[in-house]
This record gives C-alpha cells, sequence and structure tokens, in this order.
C-alpha cells in the first residue's frame, strides 16, 4: 500500500516525460457540458499524454489528436450538441497510437491538464466564444440577412475605395497632362523670346554696320570739301596776290602764276555751304580758369585745362571757316579784371559781357561734367528755355548730337538749365558738358590730344549745323 502511494507521487511528478514514453493511455470516458461562454469536454485518462491540435475547413472543425493513447471500446462516439459554439464531437481510434476528438465548431479552444477524476487524469477541451471576432462571419459562408448586409456593405465600401483609387489615378493622369503642357507652352515661349532677341541683336548690327558705312561716306564727303575749300582759299589767295601786284607795283618785268588748277565750277555745289559761318560772330567760353580748376579727374585732369585745349581748338577750324571768333579767354585765367577776388557772379557776368558787347551771333559755353559715382558718363547740352524761343535749344542739340558722334559718348539729352551764363547772354546760347571727368574712360578722352580735337570738331560741326 505505501508503495502504491509512492509510486502514484512518482507517476504525478514524472508524468510526461517518463511514464507518458512508455506505457499507452486509456481513454476511458467522454463527458461534455455547455453554457453560454464555452463547451467544455472531459476526457478520462489513465495516464498523462501528449497532444496536438489542429483546425480543418469544410466543415469548420477543431481536432485534437491524443498521441500514444488508445480508446476504451465503450465509449460512446458521436455527440450531438445543442450550443452556438458546437454542433458535434467525435471520438475515434485515429491510428494504432492515436486517439482522435473532431469537435464540428468555428470557435477557439483551449485545451489543459487536471489531476484526478475517475482515472486519475483529465484532458479538458475548452470550445470557448471569441467575443470580438464573431466565430460564423470569418469562418462561415453568410446564413443571415445581417451577415449578408454586413458582407454588402464591405463590397460597396470596397468599390467605393477602388472607384476612388481610379478617380486619383485618373486625377493624376491629367494633372502630369495639364503639367507637361505647361512646360511645353513655357518652353514655345522662351524659344520664341530667345528668337526675338537673336533678331533684334541682328537688326542692330546690320543698323550699325549701316550706320558706319553712312559715317564712312560723310567722312569722304567731308574731306572731299575740305579740299575743294582748300584750293578754293589757294585759288583766291593766288588772285588777291595778282591783284594786290598789279595795283601796288607797276613791274612789267614780274609774272605771276596763271589761273588755280581746279576749274571754279568743280567747287560751286558746296561753296553756299562752306561759306554759311563766314562773317559770323561766335563767342566761345572755356569754363572755369585761373584759380577755378572746376572739376578734377580721377587722373588728376582738370576742367579748365580741357575746356581751354577744346575752345582753342574749335576757334582755329571756326576761323579757317571765316567766322570771328569772341573768345572769353585765351589763357589759364580768370575773365573778371577782378581776378580771383571776383565773385563767382561777377566772374560769370564778365563772361557773358564779352559777348554781348561783341554782340555775337551765338555763345557757347564749354565744360565738362562730374558726379560722385564714376560710373556716371555722357554728353549733355544745356539751354535756358525763357528767351529766344527755340534758337537756344536747336543750337544746344545740334552742338552736343554732334559731339556724341564725334567722342562717341551716351547722349543724356538737351535740357533746359538755369545757369549764369546762358541765362545772362542777348544771343542764343549753350553751355556743353562734354563728358564726365569723373568717369576714367571719359577723363582719358578729354585728356588726349585726339579727343581734344574731337570735341572742337564735335562743336564745329554743330555749329555748322545750326547754321546750315
Ligand atoms: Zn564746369
Amino acid at each position: 500500500m505505501k508503495t502504491a502511494w509512492l509510486t502514484l507521487l512518482f507517476v504525478a511528478l514524472m508524468s510526461v516525460v517518463v511514464q507518458a514514453a512508455s506505457r499507452p493511455a486509456a481513454v476511458q470516458d467522454l463527458r461534455y457540458s455547455s453554457d453560454k461562454e464555452k463547451v467544455r469536454i472531459v476526457l478520462d485518462l489513465t495516464n498523462t499524454i501528449e497532444y496536438r491540435d489542429l483546425y480543418l475547413e469544410n466543415p469548420s472543425r477543431l481536432v485534437v489528436d491524443i498521441q500514444n493513447a488508445i480508446l476504451s471500446p465503450t465509449i460512446k462516439k458521436e455527440f450531438l450538441v445543442n450550443s452556438p459554439l458546437a454542433s458535434r464531437i467525435r471520438i475515434g481510434q485515429f491510428n494504432p497510437t492515436t486517439v482522435r476528438i473532431v469537435v464540428e465548431s468555428s470557435s477557439e479552444i483551449n485545451i489543459f491538464f487536471l489531476d484526478g477524476g475517475p482515472t486519475g487524469y483529465r484532458l479538458v477541451i475548452d470550445v470557448i466564444k471569441v467575443p470580438t471576432k464573431p466565430a460564423a462571419e470569418i469562418k462561415n459562408p453568410p446564413s443571415t440577412d445581417d451577415d449578408k448586409a454586413k458582407l454588402e456593405a464591405e463590397r460597396k465600401a470596397r468599390e467605393e475605395r477602388e472607384r476612388k483609387a481610379k478617380e486619383e489615378k485618373e486625377r493624376k493622369a491629367k494633372e502630369d497632362a495639364e503639367r507637361k503642357a505647361k512646360e511645353e507652352k513655357e518652353r514655345k515661349a522662351k524659344e520664341e523670346k530667345e528668337r526675338k532677341i537673336r533678331l533684334e541683336a541682328e537688326r542692330k548690327a546690320k543698323e550699325e554696320a549701316e550706320r558706319k558705312e553712312k559715317e564712312e561716306r560723310e567722312r569722304k564727303a567731308k574731306e572731299e570739301k575740305e579740299r575743294k575749300a582748300k584750293e578754293e582759299k589757294e585759288r583766291k589767295a593766288r588772285e588777291r596776290e595778282q591783284q594786290n601786284s598789279k595795283t601796288e607795283k607797276e613791274k612789267p618785268t614780274h609774272t605771276y602764276p596763271t589761273q588755280p588748277s581746279t576749274p571754279t565750277n568743280d567747287v560751286d555745289v558746296d561753296l553756299g555751304k562752306l561759306m554759311t559761318l563766314k562773317g559770323k560772330v561766335i563767342a566761345i567760353d572755356p569754363g572755369h580758369g585761373g584759380n577755378d580748376a572746376g572739376a578734377i579727374g580721377p587722373s588728376g585732369l582738370m576742367e579748365k585745362t580741357v575746356t581751354l585745349n577744346v575752345a582753342l581748338e574749335l576757334e582755329k577750324l571756326l576761323v579757317a571757316e571765316g567766322a570771328t571768333v569772341i573768345m572769353t579767354r585765351h589763357t589759364d585765367k580768370t575773365v573778371s579784371i577782378k581776378g580771383a577776388s571776383a565773385s563767382a557772379i561777377e566772374e560769370l557776368q564778365a563772361r557773358c559781357d564779352v559777348a554781348n558787347r561783341a554782340k555775337a551771333d551765338i555763345f557757347i559755353s564749354i565744360h565738362a561734367d562730374s558726379f560722385s559715382n564714376p560710373s556716371a558718363r555722357g554728353t549733355t547740352g544745356y539751354y535756358y528755355s525763357q528767351t529766344e524761343g527755340r534758337k537756344s535749344i536747336q543750337l544746344a542739340d545740334n552742338i552736343r548730337r554732334a559731339l556724341c558722334e564725334q567722342i562717341r559718348t551716351p547722349s543724356r539729352g538737351t535740357k533746359p538749365c538755369n545757369f549764369y551764363v546762358v541765362k545772362n547772354t542777348d544771343m542764343p546760347a549753350t553751355l556743353i558738358e562734354l563728358a564726365f571727368i569723373s568717369n576714367h574712360e571719359e577723363e582719358s578722352i578729354l585728356g588726349s590730344i585726339e579727343g581734344v580735337l574731337k570735341c572742337a570738331q564735335g562743336i564745329f560741326d554743330g555749329i555748322e549745323d545750326y547754321f546750315g
């Protein structure tokens, strides 16, 4: 007896490991009970066992295979269960060492061992309700109206999702097409713009070429005109000489050159124009002088020097054309007799007085511009708009234009002003700003012999245009 109890204790401790492996367990009975929460199946065993469980479909069933077990022949093989959790329980000898229990159910199972009972060991299979996931819906085809409605709703939801996905795809395709069309449009617009810029550049290049050609023609015509004028002058000088020798001396022994080599009718055409400056009284005012240097360029060039250099060259050109030139100064000095002690107005009035006394036909005050920003450049013609009607503006404009052509400066326009010398002279008057002495490039023009000659030529051309 005592030995039997010890054996039992041993069995309890070493059940699975030792005894299950050695002696098959007999399945002596199967009982079940059911309530709302579960269906409990209890098997009476004579030993511990090992098992495996699985789930099979059609119909949905839970299968538990008990290994190393033998089914008692007295056991009932099938039980109909009146429960929503399980409909039928079957048990059988699946193979010589396996007893199989099948529960027709779409629920889940919970399996565990219990000691005790009529044969010492029990295996409990609980078929339990799954609250969150109704088994019927997942594991069985729809059987109720509710299920059908639910599936229908799901189908509709799916269709709706598919429809939206399709719409989204179409929308993106449309956007993509619109974007591409926009890009294409922009590309074409850019090309068109570039084409126009190219055409414009070509047009300008052509105009520039034509302009140069025209200038070259005009230059040649002018040279020709000057040559003829010179010849004409020489011819007249010879005539005078002849005349003088005839009147002053009666020396028949002397012989003189006869008529000029160039026939008179060759120069007739241009003579009228050539003579436009003959007899004209032109007052030239080289700005600043003496103690007043005017503006000073970055390299130290003084405005008073530039204005005098240009004025002296201009004087030569005008005199050569038969004009009478009145200079406010011929040297580096002030014009007022008060010299350095003269006020600014006195000095400027002195310049006006020179021109007014001489009853000059026009007055030209020569200056160079200056500005704090060294990039400022160009040529400006100034006039006083309150007197002389359009004559002063015409004089200023003719000179400014011709200057720009000669020294290639940008035009800053012909502008009205209040400068003293143009306001207080009686004749058409202009104050001309040749270029910016404060601009490095333009300073070097004004400081060069070539630049000075061109400035003089420009003013001269403007005067000729004015009287022409
Ligand atoms: Zn000045």
